[in-house]
This record gives structure tokens, C-alpha cells and sequence, in this order.
């Protein structure tokens, strides 16, 4: 592949005059900390009328946020959760440093929790089943959050990858009892690091705020009061700053990745031994990513390599294996010090090895992500179309 051939994708530019104006309004004010802050006052009321939820909590990252919400449902150690085999390591270690077990559950293919598998995993230690939406998917959070209130047991909601993304006549986020942000730099809605959790539960909204501000009640006077267990986790006003505009603009923003997604569609579609993604049915994908697959395994890596070598942004694999495989913490049962703690609580702890979720390495074997983003502009897309075109001639 010559030079000629390399093409340069429109960066990203997630932050307009708004953010800048925002920003100095904050530095101006010569307060930085969310704690009194206008700014992170302002970002979680908005936030939580975008998504028609009672309640927003921020906070400095998605792990944070998905911290504060473990932390709320005060499950004692040992408890286990259900969720999907791809994500984040922030989605895992939450629970971790909770005492609690993740239980992975095989993902069919679309990429989604199937429901039957999920109620299958469900035993009486589990305290709550968390979604992961991934690549801007959804999981049916309609139907999970039945199967949850149907066993007394929580619904939690990794948005992360899936901001602003219908189910239904609702954004998924609503369906579960508390719905997590990353606002990490590639997620749709960016503050650069952040997070944010949504709920309508006055009781949990009340736990995650303390649980994000060391445990401390702020409305005590005199000695100061630390109800319960926390950590600091506290945003501050300049990353709400950089994130509130981008509320207004967010429709836009899951619009034109869903035009840009279809077109790649018909790229993918046409082009030899390769399957688009199928994103799962009753919702409308938010593509934090646009991953498709090879049809055989070993195509995979010579693939992404002529993307990348034509200046295209790609990973095979995505994370590579099961986030469990990942992990030392799950796959050596590395955790605290000497001990394995919290699986020696366990009875027989989940077998974490990558065979017994076929579907979820078959498709990790064969899936290419292409980090797309809104700002891509049509020729950009239509070079990125050409290149997938072509590839038959670049990869023997
Ligand atoms: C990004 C992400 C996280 C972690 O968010 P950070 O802001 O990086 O801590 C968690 N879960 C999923 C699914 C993610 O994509």
C-alpha cells in the first residue's frame, strides 16, 4: 500500500464555544470544586430531565460512577452479580473492590445478555443484574428489569457505550434501577473523564451522592457525620462545564453515527467474507464504535492492519478475550494482598476460563472495530467505504 493511499479522518471536536465560554465562567469564579458549584448542579439537572430521571449523580469517571452505584445497593460480600463478558474493566472491578462476584453470562448474536440465560445464572446470592450496552447496542433492559423486580433483585444499567440510546419509547439508562455513564473521552457525551448515575429511587439517588463524597453527610452541623462506607469520587465544575452543552446536541450526535453506520453497512455488505453487525432488535444503535466481523478468524488481523496502514482507526478484537480472561483479579483470583477474597466467600465460585462462553470468543475472534464519530465527514465516509471496497486486493 503506497502513501497516496493514506487518508486523514476529521479529528473530533466534541468541545464548542460553549464549553470554552463555560470553562472561563468557571476558572473566572475562582471555584473549581463541585461541592457549592452552579455547574455540576446545573449538569445533573439536565442530565437527569434528558433522560427523564428523577435523579443524577456525577462523578470523576464511569468506574466511579459504576462504584457509587454497587455502593448504594450495600450487598454483603460474597453477593454476586450477572453481566456480559465484553466491557470495560471499569464494569468488573467496581464489584471487586466491593466484595462482590461478576457471574458473565454468554452473549448471543447480536451482543447482547440473552434474557433466558440471564434468568438461568440467577441463584439466591445474586443481589442485581448489570446490562452492558455495548457498542451502543441495548440489551432488553424491558424485559430484564421484570426478571429483577421479579427475584427482589437490582437492575443496573452500563450506559457507557450507549448514550442517548432508544428501547422502546425510552432511552435505555431508564429501565434499570440506576442507569451508569462513562464520560470518558470517546463516549458520545465527553467531559474527558466523568461519570453519572441515573435514577428515580430517592434512597439509592441519596446513597450515591454520599458514596461519591466520602461517605459524608453534608447536611450535619457541628462534628462532621460519615453515615456510610465512600470514597471521593466528586467531579469537578470545569469537566461539567465541558459537558452541559453537549446535552442540547446529543440527538444530533447519535443521528449522524447512525447515518454514518449505514453506510458502512452497505460497504461491509458488499464486500467479501465480511458480516456488518446485526444491532439488536427493538432498539436504535447509538454506535459508540461501528464493529464488523470477518467470516474467518485468521483474515482478522491482516484486515485491520491494511485499515490502520491506510490511516484508518481500528482494533481487532476489541478487547481480544473475555473481560474475565483480562483481568487478574478474576482470572488468577489476584485481588487484596495475599487472599482471594471475595471469591473464598463463594461456595463454588464461576469457572472464568474463556471456553465456557463460546459464543462471546467466537465473536471476539472475528470482530474488527472501526472508531467512528460524528464528526466524520461524507467524504471521509465514503473513503473509509472505498478502503473496505478494496480490500480483497489488500488482504490475499
Ligand atoms: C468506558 C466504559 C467504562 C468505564 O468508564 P471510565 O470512564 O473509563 O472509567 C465502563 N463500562 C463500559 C461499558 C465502558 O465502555
Amino acid at each position: 500500500m503506497t502513501d497516496h493511499h493514506r487518508i486523514s479522518l476529521t479529528p473530533r471536536r466534541p468541545f464548542g464555544p460553549e464549553a470554552i465560554q463555560l470553562c472561563r465562567q468557571a476558572l473566572d469564579s475562582g471555584n473549581l470544586s463541585s461541592v457549592g458549584g452552579p455547574l455540576t448542579a446545573r449538569f445533573e439537572r439536565e442530565f437527569a430531565e434528558f433522560y427523564s430521571a428523577g435523579h443524577a449523580v456525577a462523578s470523576s469517571s464511569g468506574t466511579a460512577a459504576i462504584h457509587c452505584a454497587i455502593g448504594a445497593l450495600q450487598a454483603d460480600p460474597g453477593s454476586e452479580v450477572i453481566l456480559g463478558p465484553i466491557t470495560d474493566a471499569g464494569s468488573v472491578l467496581p464489584l471487586l473492590q466491593s466484595g462482590l462476584i461478576p457471574r458473565f453470562v454468554d452473549l448471543d448474536e447480536y451482543l447482547a445478555m440473552p434474557v433466558p440465560a440471564v434468568r438461568a445464572a440467577i441463584n439466591s446470592r445474586t443481589v442485581a443484574i448489570m446490562a452492558i450496552h455495548l457498542f451502543g447496542g441495548v440489551t432488553d433492559t424491558a424485559a430484564l428489569r421484570e426478571l429483577a423486580d421479579a427475584h427482589g433483585i437490582a437492575l443496573l444499567e452500563d450506559c457507557s457505550q450507549a448514550h442517548a440510546t432508544r428501547l422502546g419509547e425510552r432511552y435505555v439508562g431508564s429501565y434499570g434501577h440506576i442507569g451508569m455513564f462513562s464520560l470518558q473521552q470517546s463516549k458520545h457525551l465527553t467531559t474527558g473523564d466523568g461519570g453519572m448515575c441515573i435514577t428515580d429511587d430517592d434512597r439509592l439517588a441519596h446513597r450515591m451522592r454520599l458514596f461519591r463524597d466520602k461517605g459524608w453527610d453534608r447536611t450535619q452541623v457541628g462534628s462532621r457525620a460519615y453515615p456510610q462506607l465512600g470514597l471521593n469520587y466528586r467531579i469537578t465544575e470545569l469537566q461539567s462545564a465541558a459537558g452541559l452543552p453537549q446535552l442540547a446536541t446529543l440527538p444530533q450526535v447519535i443521528a449522524r453515527r447512525r447515518e454514518i453506520a449505514a453506510r458502512l453497512d452497505a460497504a461491509v455488505n458488499a464486500a467479501d467474507g465480511l458480516d456488518r453487525w446485526i444491532a439488536p432488535p427493538g432498539g436504535q444503535a447509538s454506535y459508540w464504535c461501528y464493529p464488523f466481523f470477518v467470516r474467518s478468524p485468521r483474515r482478522r488481523d491482516p484486515i485491520a492492519s491494511a485499515l490502520s496502514a491506510r490511516g484508518i482507526p481500528v482494533t481487532p478484537g476489541y478487547i481480544g478475550a473475555p473481560i474475565a480472561q483480562c483481568l487478574a483479579v478474576t482470572a488468577q483470583r489476584r485481588t487484596f494482598g495475599g487472599s482471594d477474597w471475595p471469591f473464598s466467600l463463594a461456595e463454588t465460585p464461576p469457572d472464568y476460563a474463556a471456553d465456557v462462553l463460546p459464543h462471546t470468543v467466537d465473536a471476539l475472534d472475528r470482530v474488527i472495530v472501526f472508531w467512528l464519530h460524528e464528526d466524520l465527514s461524507d467524504e471521509d465516509v465514503a473513503a473509509v467505504c472505498d478502503a473496505i471496497g478494496v480490500l480483497d486486493r489488500a488482504v490475499a
